[in-house]
């Protein structure tokens, strides 16, 4: 079946939605429940009324938009990703297994193809972490995995909460009505650019995900004692900051001795205060990143790094908070959907190859719901949460085609 994928309309859709942001373009920022990001939803519920597209919305603000199928008695497939963008980011991240998903359905709809089961469109609130420090709430909280409770309590960095800022969105009911039932989707798919140079390098158009890496992120909060940059002493100073830089460099130790060539570990995050030149830097904040595609590598790798900041702290007498914000298992992706994609691609002459996601997504969480995986497509230089991110039209209607096979496979194709 040759589908009637509308490129010129998806890519117009894609470049407004990038217009809507806080910066300025081509610089796109959309933090969750700014004034961005509420128009850019808006944008998307309407292009999704317009394809005749279902809406509801839950307590968090994730939305649905769903294609009913002729047989109401079984599950949907779900697909879909996030329009939230970090400051300073680029246009396709998320957006194209949003809007992609969007033209993919409409191709269905437009080649005349009458679902079995409902095919549904997910937008996640939040995938990235900017507003709270934790990447994918919406389906973190979908899944489980993040109890209601534990949301209610997160607060941005100017004490606001999630609880005022989804009301404030027009977000009501509450957030332990967010949880799916089990067996409320047959499977769901996510097309995502790689953000990585895998397939740019091999030259092949898609990759099907077969596992995705298991992320974990550390906070910690270093007080020492501040004082004037000229008249305190080197001896026995407790300098926050010092601290703070040393743990940074037991990170990259860490990661770089598990043996494991996949962990990777990050300092993002080390802001020091009082912030000013003439002053001894009380206290220090750090936020650390860590993966692997191991559980076990990454684990031992966090313990490390937990016991390197104690004894760092210790010595340099600075007092330490240190908090686990997430420490998530990796996912592995359903085989037989795997299976179905490449072959899929394989009918449609798309060459492609089976990866592993390094970045974490919504699917993470997803695949404790429901049979999981994602459709890659290349990412310019592997360029990503950057303004320069690009991938092509050609390279966005392959992922598109792909995406809208294997919906309409897993719903019951009848085309
Ligand atoms: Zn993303």
């Amino acid at each position: 079946m040759k589908l009637p994928i509308n490129i010129a309309r998806l890519q117009g859709e894609i470049d407004t939605l990038a217009l809507i942001t806080e910066g300025q373009p081509p610089v796109v920022t959309r933090v969750l429940f700014s004034e961005a990001d509420l128009r850019g939803r808006a944008l998307v519920k309407n292009l999704c009324r317009e394809a005749g597209l279902v809406l509801r919305e839950d307590a968090v603000g994730n939305f649905f938009a769903r294609w009913e199928g002729t047989d109401k008695s079984l599950p949907p497939v779900a697909t879909g990703s996030h329009i939230d963008a970090i400051p300073n980011a680029g246009k396709y991240d998320g957006v194209v297994g949003v809007l992609g998903a969007l033209e993919a359905i409409r191709a269905l709809k437009q080649a005349g193809f009458q679902p079995s089961r409902a095919i549904e469109l997910i937008i996640f609130t939040s995938e990235e972490p900017t507003r709270f420090g934790l990447g994918c709430l919406g389906s973190r909280l979908l899944s489980g995995v993040l109890p209601p409770e534990k949301a209610a309590l997160l607060k941005d960095r100017e004490g606001k909460s999630l609880e005022t800022w989804r009301k404030q969105a027009g977000c009501s009911g509450r957030l332990n009505s967010v949880r799916l039932r089990p067996d409320c989707y047959s499977a769901f798919i996510e097309l995502h650019i790689e953000q990585g140079l895998v397939l740019e390098k091999t030259g092949q158009a898609i990759g099907v995900v077969e596992k995705i890496a298991a992320p974990s992120t550390l906070r910690l909060q270093l007080t020492g004692v501040g004082g004037h940059a000229g008249a305190t002493l080197m001896p026995g100073r407790r300098d926050a900051l010092l601290a703070g830089a040393e743990i940074a460099l037991a990170v990259e130790k860490a990661a770089t001795t598990t043996g494991s060539p996949d962990t990777v570990g990050t300092t993002g995050i080390l802001r020091s205060e009082p912030g000013a030149v003439n002053s001894v830097p009380c206290r220090a904040y750090l936020e650390i990143d860590l993966r692997d595609t191991l559980v076990k590598t990454r684990d031992a790798a966090l313990r490390e790094i937990e016991q390197a900041a104690r004894a760092i702290c210790r010595r340099r007498r600075i007092k330490l908070e240190m908090e686990r914000l997430n420490v998530d298992p990796p996912a592995i992706c359903e085989a037989a959907l795997v299976n179905a994609i490449t072959t899929i691609c394989r009918t449609q002459k798309i060459s492609c190859r089976r990866m592993i996601s390094r970045a974490y997504h919504d699917s993470l969480f997803m695949a404790q719901v429901c049979p999981t995986t994602m459709i890659f497509i290349p990412s310019y230089k592997g360029y990503s949460h950057r303004p320069d991110e690009y991938s092509s039209p050609q390279q966005i209607e392959k992922g598109v085609a792909i995406l809208a096979a294997t919906l309409a496979q897993c719903a019951g194709s009848r085309a």
